[in-house]
């Protein structure tokens, strides 16, 4: 097989530069995003048979540089990583209080990222952006960065690219400080919902967002869509697939319960590398409950280690178990 004959992914979004707290009140910093840890675990899961993309746009300042530095040593192509010589990408530190609970600051509204339409990605870059790729990745985070106009101009490569047979994966990943008001995360939700063919959603911010009481609340703003997982932490998940039979209600959905995991170190990209997992799989071939069991058992990997993405000698050791078994 020819690698351009490999399904590809692109995952659109911003990446940040992460500082966390280390010892003697210094900080650690990393790179994170949360498409950005989903495009990563991804091609780690599915390792040289699925080609990946990073969309965003960066600055040309050294952080940025180390940005691509790291995108490309997981093996993600940067051909749409636009470059804004007078922007720089988004910053957010994380406090943590005496009790161990996360806090985070951002300093990310003036990002290369809110750009990328606008000014970063070339009218050739979106045009072949609709062009040539099978799945299309993105989150309510993606959404909430953009302006109206950009987020129109995604939505029109969307719709053109599911009109050739391409498909579309969204998770909602509600932050309430990102968009103006409640009502228009909702109304944006929507608009994106009725262009979704997998969506990946947490009940918690389903909860958060539309005040779903129950699962059943959150599948049934959802009938319209072939394939949808609603995650919920260490319990599991209830995916519903039109392969399971015509999906008119949540009888059709599966459970499919997690290992829990006693001791929990940091949850940060538990739901983004369970989506990178569920969609290698997915792409793969897999059955939609396959993928759920080997989404569920990276993002509990990935909750016993600190920060968003695990050093890949911990992911190539599941995968190789995963060969084995
Ligand atoms: P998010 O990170 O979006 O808040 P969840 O909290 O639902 O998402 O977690 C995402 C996934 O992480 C779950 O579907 C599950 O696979 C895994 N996970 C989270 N918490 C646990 C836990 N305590 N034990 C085992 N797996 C967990």
């Amino acid at each position: 097989m020819t690698t351009r004959s490999l399904p590809r992914l692109a995952c659109i979004g911003e990446c940040m530069v992460e500082l966390s707290p280390a010892d003697r009140g210094l900080y650690k910093q990393a790179f994170a995003g949360d498409t950005l840890n989903t495009a990563i675990y991804a091609a780690r899961s599915a390792g040289p048979a699925l080609n990946i993309s990073y969309i965003t746009a960066l600055g040309t300042d050294h952080f940025s540089d180390c940005m691509i530095d790291l995108f490309q040593s997981e093996r993600l192509c940067c051909d749409w990583v636009a470059k804004l010589s007078d922007k720089l990408p988004g910053l957010y530190a994380i406090e943590l209080d005496e009790t161990g609970e996360r806090s985070f600051s951002y300093w990310r509204s003036d990002s290369a990222a809110k750009q990328m339409f606008s000014r970063g990605l070339s009218d050739e870059q979106k045009e072949s952006l609709a062009e040539v790729f099978d799945l299309y990745y993105l989150s309510g985070i993606t959404l909430a960065i953009l302006n109206d106009e950009d987020r129109s101009t995604l939505k029109e490569i969307l719709i053109k690219a599911r009109r050739r047979g391409a498909r579309v994966a969204y998770d909602s990943n509600y932050r309430p400080r990102l968009w103006s008001s409640k009502a228009q995360a909702q109304s944006v939700t929507r608009e994106f919902l009725a262009i979704t063919d997998i969506a990946l959603v947490t009940f918690d911010d389903e909860q958060m967002l539309f005040d779903d009481e129950s699962v059943s609340d959150t599948l049934s703003r959802m009938t319209h869509i072939n394939e949808v997982v609603v995650k919920q932490g260490g319990e599991g998940c209830t995916v519903v697939c039109s392969v399971f039979g015509k999906q008119e209600s949540s009888q059709n959905s599966v459970f499919v319960p997690t290992t829990p995991v006693s001791h929990v170190v940091d949850t940060t990209s538990a739901g983004d590398s369970f989506n990178g997992a569920y969609l290698a799989r997915r792409v793969l071939g897999h059955s939609p409950e396959e993928a759920a069991l080997f989404a569920h058992r990276l993002a509990g990997t990935v909750i016993q280690y600190k920060g968003a993405i695990i050093p890949e000698a911990i992911t190539s050791q599941l995968l190789e178990v995963e060969a084995v078994c």
